[in-house]
Formats: C-alpha cells, sequence, structure tokens
C-alpha cells in the first residue's frame, strides 16, 4: 500500500509548472512577456499597464500611461475580432545594458587607471 502510493507521486516537473503557466495564460490571469531567450516570462500584472522590454537581457518593466491607454485601437486591427485592450510594448537597451557596452569597449574603458599626468609641452 505505502510503496503503492509512493509509486504514484510523482515529482512536480518543470513541465507541468509550465503547463499550468500556460494554462493561466489562456485564462487571461498572465501574460507572456518579452523576447523570447529560452525562458518565457509571465506577467502576473493584469491590470491595464505597459510595457519596456529591455532587448538585450529581457528586462521587463511595467508602467502605466494615460496617453497609451487612451490608444486609438486602428480598424486593421477589429477586423480580427473584438478588442478588450491594449498594452504597448516599448523595446530598447536598459541603463545596465548600456553601461555594460560601455563598460565593455576595449577602446574605452578597461584601461589600467593611471594617475600620471605629464605636462605636455
Ligand atoms: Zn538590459
Ligand atoms: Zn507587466
Amino acid at each position: 500500500m505505502y510503496r503503492a502510493v509512493q509509486s504514484t507521486t510523482p515529482t512536480v516537473s518543470l513541465d507541468t509548472v509550465y503547463r499550468t503557466l500556460w494554462l493561466l495564460t489562456d485564462l487571461g490571469l498572465l501574460t507572456t512577456l518579452g523576447p523570447r531567450q529560452g525562458s518565457m516570462r509571465f506577467d502576473a500584472n493584469v491590470e491595464s499597464h505597459h510595457h519596456y522590454v529591455c532587448t538585450r537581457c529581457g528586462l521587463v518593466r511595467d508602467f502605466n500611461s494615460d496617453d497609451l491607454d487612451a490608444l486609438k485601437i486602428p480598424d486593421t486591427v477589429r477586423q480580427f475580432g473584438q478588442v478588450a485592450s491594449a498594452r504597448v510594448e516599448i523595446r530598447g537597451i536598459c541603463d545596465r545594458c548600456l553601461k555594460e557596452r560601455l563598460e565593455s569597449q576595449p577602446t574605452h574603458a578597461h584601461q589600467p587607471p593611471r594617475s600620471e599626468k605629464r605636462s605636455q609641452s
């Protein structure tokens, strides 16, 4: 009896977790986010909001904007069906990535700090 219980108790696999997340996505309780860089991101914030997405590291930030909320939905979209809400995804390179990129540029950074100050004459 004990053995039967043990053998039928599966360890929760990542697969199951993802299946559940996709189910929630279907129910509109989650939305998927960002560039698909191997891993999928899920957004638990279902309130009306918009996103800033870093295309380099996949960072996602929520933000609100009355202007974007009042976005006019083009007729071309309506022909696909009913429109419930619209989200704007602003894409770019985040500050951290910009900084990293600057620092990894061989000509500018990564030079040993030198305190010597030559008088040029
Ligand atoms: Zn980034
Ligand atoms: Zn969000």
